[in-house]
């Protein structure tokens, strides 16, 4: 385990526009969330380089839209391949740059980001549009699908080349031209992929980035008349001033938002296999991903004992230094964002709530130079009403809160009493009683007996705050393109 802090040259980035790297006349400060220092400086942009990023786009539209999706499907294997030879690089640097453990990233984070763009070059080539019948009125009636034009694609820091290279591959898979902005608190693996992009075969212009903040650079994107789409992941405050900001434009928009998931669990169910599962999905990646379960429902009959083992299994999810192959979770993005999820815990000890473990109670054992660390420990709540904000709002961090519960509608109900509805997991053995809870709970996306099992083929998104769309296979070839209805007279 590394004890001793390693001295690093500050990292400086530059924006990618039309395949150059551009310097940036402001920068703003990155942090290591795991030392709490300043270790990267990232282009504070703004609007003159949004504009020349989109401007870049637009002029590599006409031939990239009409390359064939073979042509571009292989362009896209070969970043993925680029990305694989240098995955142990990336993890590295997505560990550094966002706090999570180098484990995470070396088994999630960079293999993901590579299958995007995997996925998408082979689901591209096997749409199909539709034709009416023959003779409708002495006609042919087809469609088919165009790509829009410039995408403007934004996305957060919890999982950050994973989630931007998750918008870029379908938009750029589809025939689009694409202008990204990643989270300014973690631009640095989106920056690394840059550098890859000419041994790739993207041509100039075809995919952009631009670093900075939402409110300049961010905003800048959304508010550009010559971007007709923006595809947008982050908090559902950030979703409301993008849907304002891009109304006079009636923009195309795609808006993957928070969550405030439930976990329904029976009495019937695997106790071993859902406890196991449940530490999993509360705390995985500091409990930093929009899917993690925030609120545990459990059947009163075998209340007792799963919190006790809960607890139990919670206090041995380790915390520490990311470098370290034995810690379960690293630092937590910044230290705004620590305070924020101190605040709900000391809220929920204030309303009454008992705090078994994590926060407040445990303290971590870190190396000198990571006691400004960003860290915290896995935190379990228990004896907090529905209506607190503990229950209520989305905490994004290492916290988990535990409530029996005493009939299936009931649990139903208390699973749907929040603004969100991104995505739930029932717990139970009896396959009549998944399939109907299953489809009551308001919810885009329901794990029964698992937890983060993706087919991207499928849909994935929220209902009510948590989002407005669906991405996948089919849903971002939609999403990416225009329909066209066409009729020929014969
Ligand atoms: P955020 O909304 O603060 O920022 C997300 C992105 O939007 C960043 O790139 C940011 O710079 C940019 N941004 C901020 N203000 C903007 C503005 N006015 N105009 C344009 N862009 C702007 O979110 P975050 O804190 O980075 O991420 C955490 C949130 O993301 C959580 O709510 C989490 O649930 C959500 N999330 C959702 C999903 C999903 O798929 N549903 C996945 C991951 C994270």
């Amino acid at each position: 385990m590394p004890k001793t802090c390693e001295q690093h040259r500050l990292l400086v980035l530059e924006n990618f526009i039309g395949g150059k790297f551009i310097p940036c006349r402001s920068h703003i400060d990155s942090f290591d969330p795991s030392t709490g220092e300043v270790y990267c400086k990232v282009p504070n942009s703004g609007e003159d380089e949004v504009a020349a990023a989109v401007a870049a786009a637009k002029e590599a539209f006409p031939d990239w839209s009409t390359r064939s999706p073979e042509q571009r499907a292989q362009v896209l294997n070969k970043l993925a391949d680029l990305i694989e030879a240098n995955l142990e690089e990336f993890a590295q640097a997505e560990s550094r740059d966002q706090g999570k453990t180098i484990t995470f990233a070396r088994t999630v984070d960079i293999p993901r980001s590579a299958y995007n763009f995997r996925f998408f070059a082979s689901s591209v080539l096997h749409h199909t549009t539709d034709c009416s019948q023959m003779d409708h009125m002495g006609c042919v009636n087809y469609t088919v699908r165009c790509p829009v034009g410039v995408a403007g694609l934004i996305s957060p820091w919890n999982l950050p080349l994973y989630l931007l290279t998750w918008k870029i591959a379908p938009a750029v898979a589809t025939g689009n031209t694409v202008v990204a902005k990643p989270s300014e608190m973690t631009s640095v693996t989106a920056w690394m992929m840059c550098k890859l992009m000419q041994e790739a075969g993207v041509p100039p212009g075809v995919i952009n980035i631009v670093f900075g903040t939402g409110p300049k650079a961010g905003d800048a994107l959304v508010g550009h008349p010559d971007v007709p789409l923006i595809s947008f992941t982050g908090s559902t405050a950030t979703a409301q001033r993008i849907t304002e900001r891009s109304a006079p434009y009636c923009k195309k928009l795609s808006l993957e938002l928070g969550g405030k998931n439930p976990a329904l669990i029976f009495a019937d169910a695997d106790l071993d296999q859902c406890i196991a599962t449940t530490v999993r999905s509360s705390f995985s990646n500091q409990g930093e991903i929009c899917l993690c379960t925030s609120r545990i429902y459990v059947e009163r009959s075998i209340y007792p004992a799963f919190l006790e083992r809960f607890v139990a299994a919670a206090k041995k999810w380790k915390t520490g230094v990311p470098s370290d192959p034995s810690n379960n979770n690293g630092a937590l993005i910044s230290k705004e964002h620590l305070e924020k999820v101190r605040k709900f815990v000391a809220l929920a000890k204030l309303e009454g709530g008992t705090i078994h473990c994590g926060e407040g109670v445990d303290q971590l054992d870190l190396p000198e130079c990571n006691t400004s660390g960003y860290f915290m420990p896995a935190t379990v709540i228990s004896g907090i009403p529905d209506s607190s904000p503990v229950m209520q709002e989305e905490i994004f961090g290492p916290v988990t809160c535990i409530s029996p519960f005493d009939t299936e509608d009931e649990a139903i109900a208390r699973g749907n009493c929040v603004r969100y509805g991104l995505a739930a997991t029932v717990w139970s053995k009896d396959v009549g009683k998944v399939h109907h809870v299953a489809k009551r709970l308001q919810a885009g996306l329901v794990w029964t007996n698992c937890w983060l099992v993706r087919d991207l083929n499928l849909p994935f998104g929220g209902m009510k705050s948590s989002g407005v769309g669906r991405e996948g296979g089919k849903d971002s070839y939609h999403f990416f393109t225009e329909v066209k209805t066409i009729t020929i007279k014969h």
